[in-house]
């Protein structure tokens, strides 16, 4: 094998079934940007059903966090309504029950709950915190906040 071939091994199993490709990193920093968002598509086909797992939106989240001028302090606590998961803070919980899908500067943030895939919404008021989610498979919120100002 050339050290060219070595850049792109396709690897069999003893029975010879192929059971992946080996890219050596020097070969994957060439090519992953172009790559990469192909096989994100390739695998969102493969898996439809986590096809709306975006990569979550962090900036936004610190930003939320960088204007928080709530009147109680900061917390990253989250819960659903639907099935009771919660966790005490997103940020640093090594379980991960909830999936940050968006955060705004007016005080919405939106997570996907990982256990029962409901959409969760925390409010920030001014002077309070409410929880809303609503199941997949409906359109019934359960736990109603009023509207956030804009
Ligand atoms: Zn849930």
């Amino acid at each position: 094998m050339s050290e060219k071939d070595s850049h792109l091994v396709p690897l069999y199993s003893k029975d010879g079934s192929m059971y992946g490709v080996l890219i050596s990193p020097e070969l994957w920093d060439r090519v992953s940007r172009k790559v990469a968002p192909i096989l994100e598509q390739a695998l969102d086909v493969m898996y439809p059903a986590l096809a709306n797992q975006k990569p979550e939106p962090l900036d936004d989240w610190n930003l939320f966090k960088d204007y928080w001028d709530f009147k109680y302090p900061f917390t990253a606590e989250v819960e659903c309504k639907i099935c009771g998961a919660s966790t005490p803070d997103w940020e640093h919980d090594p379980e991960k029950p909830f999936h940050l899908k968006s955060a705004s500067v007016s005080g919405l943030c939106v997570f996907h709950c990982k256990a029962c895939r409901a959409t969760v919404r925390k409010k920030h008021f001014k002077d309070h915190i409410c929880f809303e989610a609503t199941p997949t498979q409906s359109d019934v919120t359960v736990g109603e906040c009023a509207t956030l100002p804009e």
